[in-house]
């Protein structure tokens, strides 16, 4: 049986963000964190792209607060949407753009300085939905082996090519990872992209090695309310509580909960949890640390959303 979903015109949505590929039909999606399936619409209204609005439910979890976009689409989908969209709309021509690749670069100096005293001094370093891998530069001049995987195959070039960075261009949720061997993996925002982030996150931690850490980066929830608006373009808009939870499900014991600017100025809104590696906790545990308050109800959820439900009306 398949899950829950709000009404949803995705004829409109395809044509709003001008896609050309195959007929696509969309489907619910049960909460990626806790499995509740009663999804609560949130915000009906998202951008576009140049600000056009279209119709796309983003729905809040009742049991743990997990936002989410639901329904959605399959997996094809959103791999032709990256392929094909997602970059031009972002940078606007092939490559990625110079300023993009700088502004990555001061990201990764800002947190390899913010985590220096959580990190070892060196190590493996995974960085999941990397872009051109820019941000594993700081850790590199700082004796890191570092490796990067994106589904961009022009970002993944530029890396290679011109960083001279070991980067790899592969689906989050195919990536083809060494056993227990990395010491520390980021996910600097792309965890809000992915399609099936539990795979991407079991994945993750089958490759990270006993006492190994995780850095969550998530910036949609917080940077939407900040501007008033929520893109199309995430799957899902995390918060610290979620970015916990999905730790917790999949592997890591959240250590380290913060809204400090860890990767520097350019991200507003951001929230980071850093884990070490841990073993999964079952659903029942998982319920438990639910109901003792590990979550974000609805009312909680509107009141912070209130700048883009009001935006929208
Ligand atoms: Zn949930």
């Amino acid at each position: 049986m398949s899950a829950h979903a709000p009404a949803f015109d995705h004829e409109a949505y395809l044509r709003a963000i001008g896609w050309d590929g195959p007929p696509a039909s969309p489907h619910g999606v049960a909460c990626e964190v806790c499995d509740e399936d009663a999804p609560v619409t949130l915000v009906a209204e998202v951008d576009a792209g140049e600000q056009a609005r279209v119709a796309l439910p983003v729905v809040g979890c009742p049991r743990c607060g997990h936002v989410y976009q639901n329904p959605r689409f399959d997996a094809a989908f959103y791999e032709t949407w990256y392929d094909r969209h997602y970059r031009r709309q972002v940078f606007g021509e092939s490559q990625p753009e110079r300023d993009y690749v700088a502004d990555q670069a001061r990201r990764g100096e800002y947190l390899a300085r913010s985590l220096g005293q959580q990190l070892p001094a060196t190590g493996a370093l995974l960085d999941v939905g990397c872009s051109a891998g820019a941000s594993m530069m700081a850790f590199a001049r700082r004796g890191w082996r570092v490796l990067g995987t994106d589904p961009d195959a022009a970002c993944t070039r530029y890396g290679r090519d011109t960083l001279g960075l070991d980067v790899r261009t592969e689906a989050a949720e195919r990536m083809a990872l060494p056993d227990g061997h990395f010491d520390f993996v980021m996910i600097i925002g792309s965890l809000e992209h992915v399609h099936d982030v539990g795979r991407v996150l079991s994945l993750c931690r089958a490759a990270t090695r006993p006492g190994g850490r995780l850095l969550l980066e998530g910036r949609a929830l917080g940077f939407g309310i900040q501007r008033g608006r929520f893109s199309h373009n995430h799957r899902r808009y995390l918060h610290a509580r979620s970015m916990e939870l999905l730790m917790l499900r999949h592997g890591w014991q959240p250590e380290w909960t913060t809204t400090d600017p860890l990767s520097g100025p350019t991200r507003p809104g951001a929230v980071h949890v850093l884990g070490c590696a841990a073993e999964p906790m079952p659903l029942p545990s998982l319920h438990a640390r639910i109901a003792g308050g590990c979550r974000e109800t609805i009312p909680a959820l509107r009141a912070r959303l209130a700048s883009v439900l009001g935006a929208i009306a």
